[in-house]
């Protein structure tokens, strides 16, 4: 693709943009001339307080995060926010909305059910979820704590292109594989929560962003750690945070702003997705896409050969052979999936339909 860097198409950990790499790789050694990785650096030292202050200084520039929220980037991955949230929202339980959509919504709702009731309001099973169930048909709960919804699912790539409206009630986002892909309307939800791994930067932390008003009790067995208002107390920093993570993190939102911020963003990400799909649907049931037309992911694009298992395996095997990384589908789905974050740039995309097209002649 890029030099030896292949194409990857993976679903996370994710490509990054190599200049963001290269930046990273000489601060690796030797960051600004302090004789010192930043990796190596005390965390509450001059240099890294700066990284850090600035990464959430731009983070809030970038998405357009208003002064009543607060942003929190935590270890664990977006994993660990499924307990965390119902352990912050819902101190003394309740009841908490869930619109199933996909694996990862799933996942969130058996969690959230170790801590509190928990409500299918809808979900799109049935579809196998290929589509999102039309916000007239949600069972809500009234005095729900809040309703959860998966804003893009990696595993079956369908993504909400309109925040639901859900009233008093707070809306939960996790928005893992489609963060910073496009603007966000930060006021339209109570939490909004994510894994880096695939638009932001290295695994292993999520970043959250929640209204104020809604943090300060906790469920009596919730661990420190995910004490939201102690977390937002302290900077994020009630202990050693995932420094290396927060640095490289905050190279990619310099780089966002620079690239004109999350509408030229969503732009270039509709391009690229177009130029994918265009090719599925154009290929005479050669390729398929099983999502609903107007919910298919800007970043997922799970695919299938309408030749059946044994021509999949082979575009599968040629596909890697020649540089295409990471292109079987998830293991739950079969298949192939492009995962085609911020970071993949069009010649990927375009160099990934020019393969299916000479696959497609050649078989
Ligand atoms: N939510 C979604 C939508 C995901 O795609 C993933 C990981 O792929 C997760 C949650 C879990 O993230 P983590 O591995 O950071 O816990």
């Amino acid at each position: 693709a890029s030099g030896d860097r292949k194409w990857n198409f993976s679903a996370g950990p994710a490509v990054l943009p190599l200049d963001v790499l290269e930046d990273a790789k000489e601060d690796l050694i030797n960051y600004k001339g302090t004789g010192m990785s930043v990796m190596e650096m005390s965390h509450r030292g001059k240099d890294f307080m700066k990284i850090a202050e600035e990464a959430e200084a731009d983070l809030r520039e970038l998405i357009g995060i208003p002064a009543n929220y607060k942003v929190l980037f935590l270890q664990g991955g977006a994993s660990s926010q499924f307990s965390a949230i119902p352990m912050n929202l819902a101190p003394e339980g309740g009841v908490a909305d869930f619109i199933l959509t996909g694996a990862w919504g799933k996942k969130a709702y058996e969690e959230a059910g170790k801590y509190m009731t928990t409500n299918l309001a809808a979900s799109s099973k049935d579809s196998n979820f290929s589509t999102i169930p039309d916000v007239s048909d949600w069972k809500l709960t009234k005095d729900a704590k809040f309703v959860h919804i998966c804003s893009n699912e990696t595993i079956g790539g369908v993504e909400f292109k309109e925040v639901p409206d859900t009233g008093d009630v707070p809306l939960v986002a996790d928005m893992s594989s489609n963060y910073l892909s496009k603007p966000i309307d930060v006021e339209k939800y109570g939490i909004i929560y994510g894994g880096v791994q695939k638009n932001i930067g290295p695994a292993g932390m999520a970043i959250v962003i929640v209204r104020e008003d809604l943090i300060g009790k906790t469920h009596p067995l919730c661990p420190t750690m995910f004490d939201y208002k102690l977390m937002a107390d302290n900077d994020s920093m009630y202990n050693t945070p995932p420094c290396w993570t927060m640095y490289t993190s905050g190279l990619v939102f310099k780089k966002l702003i620079k690239m004109g911020g999350l509408e030229a963003v969503e732009k270039m990400n509709e391009e690229k997705a177009k130029i994918l799909y265009d090719a599925i649907d154009g290929s005479d049931g050669y390729y398929n896409n099983p999502v609903d037309k107007k919910y298919r992911s800007l970043m997922n694009v799970p695919f299938t050969l309408g030749g059946g298992e044994d021509l999949e395996k082979k575009f599968l095997k040629e596909a890697a052979a020649a540089g295409f990384e990471s292109l079987k589908g998830h293991r739950s789905v079969g298949g192939a999936r492009a995962s085609i974050y911020n970071a993949m740039p069009k010649e990927g995309v375009q160099a990934l339909v020019d393969f299916m097209a000479d696959f497609k002649a050649a078989n």
